[in-house]
């Protein structure tokens, strides 16, 4: 029987059919494995066996419900220079602005990085500190993880149901510096502090952005990722599929959702603006979609089962899944 599955598999090859029909969803598609999904699926807790005679149907499984196991193939160890801790070569830079501890952590939690902050002139920073409002604890049971790797993170507390060991943020550390450097074409990793403020999971409570119309909603748990480059940087898609909506403007400063055909999931790209595309347009991985928004400051990237929610980014319970299988499974 095996040997059968085997000469399918490779009449649908040699025939050049889309790994996405149906008949090769029960098919065995291990040969198409890129080295990138065999690490993910590792991490997923799937053997070289498993994998060697593995199904689409297993993978979009797997990346949808799958639990975190192992993350020793991914990313370094953290380094001692984690979000809210100040890093050493920038910390006379901020005495010299007269900035308190407290003042750069509600700066970092609306969204700046230390490199930003340090770039800025006196009274710019303060118009950023009028802008920003330090609120919100977490809810009793959120974790706290300290020390997020390169700059990552805004608050570094955790919804109960999102592991959080050191080889686990080093898995989603190195999963969001890999797609951030795809999303905006960067020949080189991201630079520190630009691959995210808030990762899945993160306790998103605050009130802190600036512009107040997205980031004023209550409280609520991170539902994706968020990482940043230069404002208005070109965002190339990075889950070839359809067009679901597209949306320029609006309370979100646009967004675009695709529908990955492959891993058969939704998923939006928030504060994404000057989109060309319409529904039902197909993207590529290639495909622009657009500009990273001017106002937000940042991209939000979620995975969700339906395509038809308009997400709003968090809230009281996780509803979507875990981000980073569905972010660099194609690039
Ligand atoms: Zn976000």
């Amino acid at each position: 029987m095996k040997k059968i599955i085997a000469l399918v598999t490779s009449l649908v090859l040699i025939m050049g059919f889309s790994s996405s029909t149906v008949f090769a969803s029960k098919s065995n598609i291990a040969n198409q494995l890129t080295n990138n999904q065999r690490k993910i699926l590792k991490v997923y807790g799937l053997s070289e066996k498993e994998m060697s005679n593995i199904t689409l149907d297993t993978i979009r499984d797997t990346l949808k419900n799958g639990k975190i196991v192992d993350t020793s193939v991914f990313g370094k160890a953290p380094v001692d220079d984690g979000t809210n801790k100040i890093p050493e070569r920038l910390k006379e830079k901020f005495n010299s602005l007269n900035l308190s501890e407290q003042q750069l952590e509600g700066l970092r939690r609306a969204g700046h990085t230390f490199d930003e902050i340090a770039n800025k002139d006196k009274s710019t920073i303060n118009s950023m500190l009028a802008a920003s409002t330090l609120t919100a604890t977490p809810p009793y049971g959120y974790n706290n993880y300290p020390n997020i790797p390169d700059g990552g993170g805004a608050v570094n507390y955790f919804n109960p149901a999102v592991s959080i060991t050191s080889s686990d943020i080093a898995w989603y550390v190195s999963a969001s510096k890999q797609y951030t450097k795809h999303i905006f074409n960067l020949s080189s990793d991201p630079a520190y502090g630009t691959y995210s403020y808030y990762l899945y999971g993160e306790w998103d409570g605050t009130s802190v952005d600036p512009d107040g119309a997205y980031d004023g909603i209550p409280g609520g748990t991170h539902e994706g990722v968020d990482v940043k480059y230069n404002y208005g940087a070109n965002v190339y898609n990075a889950t070839p599929g359809t067009v679901l909506t597209a949306v320029t403007g609006g309370p979100l400063d646009g967004y675009v959702q695709v529908y990955d055909s492959y891993l058969v999931e939704s998923i939006t790209y928030m504060h994404v603006n000057n989109t060309a595309l319409s529904q039902n347009d197909p993207v590529y991985t290639s495909t622009q979609l657009g500009t990273q928004s001017t106002q937000m400051g940042h991209v939000h990237f979620q995975a969700y089962d339906s395509g038809t929610k308009i997400p709003t980014g968090k809230d009281d319970t996780l509803e979507c899944r875990i981000p980073y299988g569905f972010m660099t499974w194609h690039i």
